[in-house]
């Protein structure tokens, strides 16, 4: 045995970069692979003992988003891809459903971000675990590098640019001076279990709607092949009883339908969702939030993975740009707020809009609505496409004209594009 003296003390690690990212989830995975690729030297740090675990999501990915981890160098494999699914069924209150098609993976998750950052390791940059980026190093009130924890030592990595994809619960974006206040009516509350011994149609995932059910959200099962699946929730987080009680609700009363009163538990997560609040600046000199951080998520279903990825590419390719100038202040790097905003923030807005409309439905109204409404009206619903829902909103308020003032801010917006 070597004297104690030969151990380092840390993983050996060079302090200067050209961007370090705190946080190894997709967004800071996907930003380390293609600023890498276009020959940045890149640091990731993530707080976890183990780059993709725990997980804390239902695993479900498009298809684009599924092509864009092949385009990035994943190889084109089972373990990670997971399980395929071709659409979804809705299911009203009475039961009822309507299925919607689409294409997508209930992904392996630990796999993919394991993958993600063998990856951006083979195209150059360093992703290294159990790192707690405790804190933002300033030089003349700009972002010049982080402080972090590895195993009870505090380490400094220097870089002209930072990026903060620490998650939903990011401290470092604050931390550079930036407004990330999120209220809490943009909150979700998720809880899910992971379970074997299934009995259900895995062909597609299943969500269930109604007040009882998941207020403002649904229960969903996701089904991961071989009997297994994974079972969760999204509720408004400022409700009294929890997302757990509400799930465990709905699987006494409805579980024995999909064998899940005799399933096994194999995992249980759990986790803030950001569901709206999309921050209006999202840079500071020295620095760019990125995916959950940055409350980059669907206010609709809660799906992040595929958002944070897309705006982590806005964001390499912005940094690349700032490399060639030299220049890191806010006034450059603000050109990722800008392009993430048009290609993305207003579509998310308006989505917000039907996310309010849906909080004020009763099982009445789901009922009504899963009846009425086909599968290609959902997702022209989805996608804010003006002049589907000019036609859907003419067919089903003739019917039911209390429906038009829940959906008044949608509406507005798309029908109208009065934006109100
Ligand atoms: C219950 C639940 C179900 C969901 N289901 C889906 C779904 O089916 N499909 C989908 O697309 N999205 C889903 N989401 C949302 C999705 O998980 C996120 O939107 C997505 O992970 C965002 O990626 P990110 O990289 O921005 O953040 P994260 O995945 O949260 O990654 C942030 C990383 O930063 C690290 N970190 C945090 N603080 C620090 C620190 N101080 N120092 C170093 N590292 C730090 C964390 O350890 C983490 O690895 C779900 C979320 C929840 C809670």
């Amino acid at each position: 045995m070597l004297p104690r003296c030969f151990y380092p003390a840390v993983v050996f690690v060079k302090s200067e970069w050209d961007v370090v990212v705190a946080g190894g989830g997709p967004a800071g995975l996907f930003f380390a692979i293609k600023a890498a690729e276009g020959g940045l030297d890149v640091l990731v740090l993530d707080k976890k003992q183990e780059i993709g675990s725990p997980v804390r999501c239902a695993e479900g990915l498009g298809v684009d988003g599924v092509n864009m981890l092949l385009n990035a160098g994943l190889p084109d494999s089972d373990g990670w891809k997971g399980w395929p699914v071709k659409g979804a069924y809705l299911y009203a209150p009475n039961g009822r459903s309507v299925r919607i098609p689409g294409n997508g993976y209930v992904v392996e998750r630990p796999i993919m971000e394991r993958e993600m950052a063998k990856a951006a390791t083979r195209k150059g940059a360093r992703v290294l675990a159990a790192h707690d980026v405790c804190d933002v190093i300033k030089e003349g009130g700009r972002v010049a590098g982080v402080r972090a924890r590895f195993l009870g030592e505090e380490r400094e990595f220097r870089a002209p640019l930072v990026i903060a994809a620490d998650g939903f619960e990011s401290l470092l974006a604050r931390k550079a001076g930036l407004n990330t206040f999120q209220p809490a009516y943009h909150v979700d509350s998720g809880f899910e279990y992971l379970m074997s011994g299934l009995d259900i149609d895995a062909d597609a995932i299943h969500l269930f709607f109604g007040r009882d059910v998941a207020p403002r959200g649904y229960v969903w099962i996701f089904p991961k092949g071989d009997n297994t699946a994974n079972v969760g929730i999204g509720i408004d987080a400022r409700l009294d009883a929890t997302a757990k009680q509400y799930l465990d609700r709905w699987i006494e009363k409805h579980g024995k339908d999909y064998g899940l009163s005799n399933a096994s538990v194999l995992e249980v997560r759990g986790g803030g969702i950001p569901v709206g609040g999309f921050l209006k600046k999202m840079t500071a000199d020295g620095l760019i939030v990125v995916g959950d951080a940055a409350h980059q998520v669907h206010p609709l279903h809660g799906g992040g993975m595929f958002l944070a990825m897309e705006a982590a590419e806005i964001a390499a390719d912005v940094a690349l740009k700032a490399f060639e100038r030299g220049d890191f202040a806010d006034s450059t790097l603000s050109e990722y707020n800008d392009r993430w905003w048009k290609l993305r923030g207003r579509s998310l807005e308006t989505a917000l809009k039907l996310r309010y409309a849906f909080e004020r439905l009763d099982d009445e109204d789901f009922n009504y609505l899963v009846d009425v409404l086909g599968s290609e009206d959902v997702l022209a619903m989805a996608e804010g496409d003006a002049g589907a829902v000019r036609s859907i909103a003419l067919r089903v308020l003739k019917d039911r004209p209390r429906l038009a003032w829940k959906f008044r801010e949608f509406i507005g917006d798309v029908v109208m594009g009065s934006g109100g």
